[in-house]
């Protein structure tokens, strides 16, 4: 939590500069995604997380083709398609 506040000013083009020791920080680099949430007058920024195109959960997804799907989404398709869920097929391999 940030203990001292930070002065910035909002850019023409609405950017606003995040302090190098907060970038340090925590790990903050040019070109990492981020979220903006509201809260009352609060802005909040959080790390982007890609939510599945199907559910909307951030657990367990992976891209495809430029689209995130979770794991549960992706054996629910396989399944409707009539393939084997992934855990089946690894299932198959090892035996
Ligand atoms: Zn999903």
């Amino acid at each position: 939590m940030l203990t001292q506040g930070t002065f910035r000013t909002v850019s023409k083009s609405g950017a606003i500069t995040i302090p190098a020791k907060l970038r340090r920080e925590y790990g903050i680099q040019s070109g990492d995604g981020y979220e903006l949430f509201v809260e009352g007058k609060n802005i909040i920024l959080k790390p982007y997380l890609p939510r599945c195109i199907f559910c909307g959960k951030q657990e367990n997804v992976k891209n495809y083709k430029g689209k995130y799907v979770c794991q549960n989404c992706h054996d629910a398709i396989s399944e409707a398609l009539g393939k084997e869920p992934i855990a089946e097929q690894q299932r198959s391999v090892e035996k």
